[in-house]
């Protein structure tokens, strides 16, 4: 009985203390928990305001419609350019702040990674023709995954919106997939291609890290708040897929993105 007792005994201990591990936090973590808590709700508030501002922006210009005059004309149009600027960076802030508080969760389903490439292409086309960017995407390509659309999309969007952005005009991104196998399963791949001016090698890992920008004297002039490509490391491995960049400097660079499959 002695035995049992104190078997019974430990296991109590240990369960207690199981649960009690989960539970209690160091001041230390306290104090992170709550700075990353304050970022979240602070980007969240910011929103609604900054929506207004834009939409107000927009509203006002359409109905001064031509009685502005150009000087008034231009100010309203930065004013427009820079309220929606703020909105994007506020609202990468807020993703980030809520992968940080783990507040957001996947909603995977089965669906059409070419039709999904296929809408993000059609939401950059206007940019792409701007600088008479040819993209090549073969939409016979069909292929299915089972992820989070909604995230999939913003990961093909950014890589595809930051080849478009930081290569020259008149030249061409190439987005391509296909499955591979290898020593750890079988994996969906997807590539974005682009003959831009590649990432020195050096700043392979540290791109993906929150604000990094290569070069600020290359970046000054392309718009960005260095957040993108942090995004997308955290949708690709919320998958538990894997992101890395190939790239030659004044050659271009070949973003990869390995994901699982089922
Ligand atoms: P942003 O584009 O807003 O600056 P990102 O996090 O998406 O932020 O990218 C980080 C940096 O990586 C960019 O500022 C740029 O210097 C570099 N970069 C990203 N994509 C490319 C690309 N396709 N070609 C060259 N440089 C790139």
């Amino acid at each position: 009985t002695l035995m049992a007792v104190s078997f019974i005994f430990l296991f109590l201990a240990a369960m207690i203390g199981y649960f009690l591990a989960g539970k209690v936090t160091t001041p230390m973590e306290e104090s992170m928990k709550r700075k990353k808590q304050f970022i979240a709700d602070a980007s969240h508030e910011l929103r609604t305001p900054l929506s207004v501002l834009f939409t107000s922006i927009e509203a006002v210009e359409m109905d001064m419609d031509n009685r502005l005059s150009p000087f008034s004309m231009q100010i309203m149009n930065d004013a427009k350019e820079e309220s929606f600027r703020l909105k994007k960076l506020v609202d990468d802030l807020l993703t980030l702040a809520r992968t940080d508080t783990g507040e957001i969760e996947l909603k995977k389903e089965v669906f059409s990674l070419t039709l999904i490439t296929k809408q993000v292409l059609r939401s950059l086309r206007f940019a792409a023709d701007e600088k008479e960017i040819k993209i090549l995407f073969d939409a016979a390509d069909s292929m299915d995954l089972n992820a989070d659309p909604e995230r999939i999309y913003q990961l093909l969007f950014i890589l595809i919106d930051n080849s478009i952005k930081y290569s020259s005009p008149n030249s061409e991104v190439r987005v391509q997939f296909k499955k591979v196998q290898n020593t750890t399963g079988c994996y969906t791949q997807i590539a974005v291609t682009d003959d831009g001016p590649g990432i020195p090698f050096e700043c392979k890992e540290q791109i993906f890290q929150r604000f990094f920008r290569v070069d600020a004297s290359r970046s000054r002039d392309i718009e960005g708040s260095g957040l993108g490509l942090s995004i997308a490391q955290w949708i690709v491995e919320a998958h538990e897929g894997e992101i890395y960049v190939n790239s030659e400097l004044n050659k271009g660079s070949e973003f990869v993105v390995l994901l699982p499959n089922p």
